[in-house]
């Protein structure tokens, strides 16, 4: 959520950042889909008071350490998909699922249902991969006796969210937790599924149809969809999808690696996207608070099913309810 970020970034020098970013994108977009390590990324820095916001209000039990090393609006895990290369990838930020149903007998939009589909879907799995790494980097908390492991959740040296896994376990967790909560704050402020439209002017492609959703959105059941294969839970998760619902375009890399070109498109910045209170969609009705609740909502949501998802995995000498400790405490070797 960094309207002002990605006009930064798109003002640098463009042909060292095309070619820079081809050469990236594949290699970090295939890693964060599938959930391997890519190398490490250069940090930019961007702001994300939002994303901080939205986090800190999700999220009950963390103590200050822990919760800023998540929610932090330059540092915290839950920015760290505005960074780097990551910035550039339309489904880390649930860009380009756009699709408008045109009039009968006007030209048809430039994108199909289908299309707007996947690219959604690779956005929900970017969070089904982060989901499994973090549940899967956890067992590394907490020793098989159920003991803390102190050298792995010590806080005095700074978390890198490098996407390496080198860290200790608890920055390791704390990343992938945040890259994965990234893309469902965002689903809800680059959509129109939690919003209206403008009342005043024709539906269309300036204007798409709010949808107004008062729920979170029944396709981010990230959990439930780790326990299945790929394609049963695209396939369970596109059933769910409204067929009027529809994200923004951005001129980044869409899920096949081809740079969005948004031509006749629903347009993020200028359209759709509710980033910052200020922009021409926030400012519609109640937009802006509309979609900040149902993402804070949505992450509170995702948080209580990790939690879960640690107690059921990780039963035995009750070592679950410890990891859930070392998550949220300053001072695991001491307070779990
Ligand atoms: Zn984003």
């Amino acid at each position: 959520m960094s309207d002002t970020a990605r006009m930064a970034l798109t003002t640098r020098t463009p042909s060292f950042r095309c070619r820079y970013l081809a050469w990236a994108a594949g290699a970090v977009l295939a890693s964060a889909l599938l959930g391997l390590a890519p190398m490490a990324p250069p940090a930019y820095a961007f702001t994300g008071g939002n994303h901080e916001r939205i986090t800190r209000e999700a999220l009950d039990g963390f103590e200050p350490v822990s919760l800023d090393l998540l929610a932090n609006a330059k540092s915290g895990a839950i920015v760290a998909d505005d960074q780097g290369p990551y910035f550039d990838l339309g489904p880390m930020h649930c860009d380009n699922a756009d699709f408008l149903q045109s009039p009968p007998g006007a030209a048809p939009y430039p994108r199909t249902r289908e299309q707007a589909t996947d690219e959604l879907l690779a956005c929900v799995g970017s969070s089904v991969a982060r989901f499994k790494r973090a549940l899967s980097l956890a067992d590394g908390l907490v020793d098989p006796d159920g003991r803390v492991r102190a050298n792995q959740v010590d806080l005095f040296a700074p978390c890198d969210f490098d996407d390496s896994d080198r860290g200790t376990a608890k920055c390791n967790v704390l990343e992938h937790l945040g890259r994965g909560w990234h893309p469902i704050e965002d689903f809800y402020s680059h959509s129109n599924y939690a919003d209206e439209h403008d009342p005043t002017r024709p539906v269309g492609v300036t204007n798409p149809v709010g949808l107004h959703r008062t729920a979170v959105a029944p396709f981010f059941d990230i959990r439930r969809y780790s326990t299945l294969g790929t394609n049963a839970w695209r396939a369970q998760a596109a059933r769910l999808i409204p067929r009027d619902l529809t994200t923004g375009c951005y001129k980044d890399f869409q899920s096949d690696y081809t740079l969005a070109d948004c031509t006749g498109r629903v347009m993020h910045d200028e359209t759709l996207a509710k980033d910052a209170a200020g922009s021409s969609r926030s400012l519609i009705g109640d937009n802006f608070n509309k979609a900040r609740t149902l993402a804070t909502r949505d992450i509170a949501r995702q948080w209580d099913l990790f939690r879960a998802a640690l107690l059921e995995r990780y039963a035995a000498k009750n070592r679950g309810s410890v990891m859930v400790c070392a998550i949220t405490h300053d001072h695991p070797d001491r307070d779990c």
